[in-house]
């Protein structure tokens, strides 16, 4: 499978949460679980800026569905997410079964042009979704959305080195 025109729409709802994410003093990631019949049933996005680092949306979404999907409903469930997961929120997807990840950049990417701007590098390695989960299906990224994200990591990037001094 490839990135769908559905699957886009989708997508593009995951990078307004992004920016929600940004303009609240989080971080540009957004994410949502849609279910096997097409319904979005949680959607939610970074919220790591109270000091918790932990709180990535894709893993709030795996903790989520353990108590609200059954294992079938989980299987057949798609997760969005504008940002390739990490490897700890690929991890919890794949310990609770969840279905296909669609992201709008990869960890590749967004490592890259961090690079390029000279950004302090991560604490976790950016493996991609594959290393960590190999059964799970996985698509991404879509160039229509490239763009976007990287201004919105652009601009969080920016803040951080202002915050810095
Ligand atoms: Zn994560």
């Amino acid at each position: 499978m490839s990135v769908s025109r559905t699957d886009l729409t989708f997508l593009r709802r995951c990078v307004e949460l992004a920016r929600e994410g940004l303009d609240d003093g989080d971080e540009p990631f957004g994410s949502l679980l849609v279910d096997g019949s097409g319904t979005v049933r949680l959607e939610d996005r970074n919220r790591v800026k109270d000091g918790d680092e932990t709180r990535h949306p894709e893993f709030e979404i795996a903790r989520w569905s353990a108590s609200h999907l059954t294992a079938q409903e989980r299987a057949a469930a798609t997760v969005y997410t504008s940002g390739e997961h990490c490897p700890m929120c690929s991890a919890a997807h794949a310990w609770m079964g969840l279905g296909r990840i669609v992201y709008a950049v990869s960890s590749a990417q967004l490592t890259g042009w961090r690079a390029e701007w000279g950004a302090p590098d991560s604490p976790v390695a950016a493996l991609p979704v594959r290393a960590v989960a190999p059964g799970v299906p996985v698509d991404g990224p879509a160039p229509e959305l490239e763009e976007e994200m990287r201004a919105l990591h652009r601009t969080q990037f920016e803040r951080g080195e202002a915050a810095r001094g």
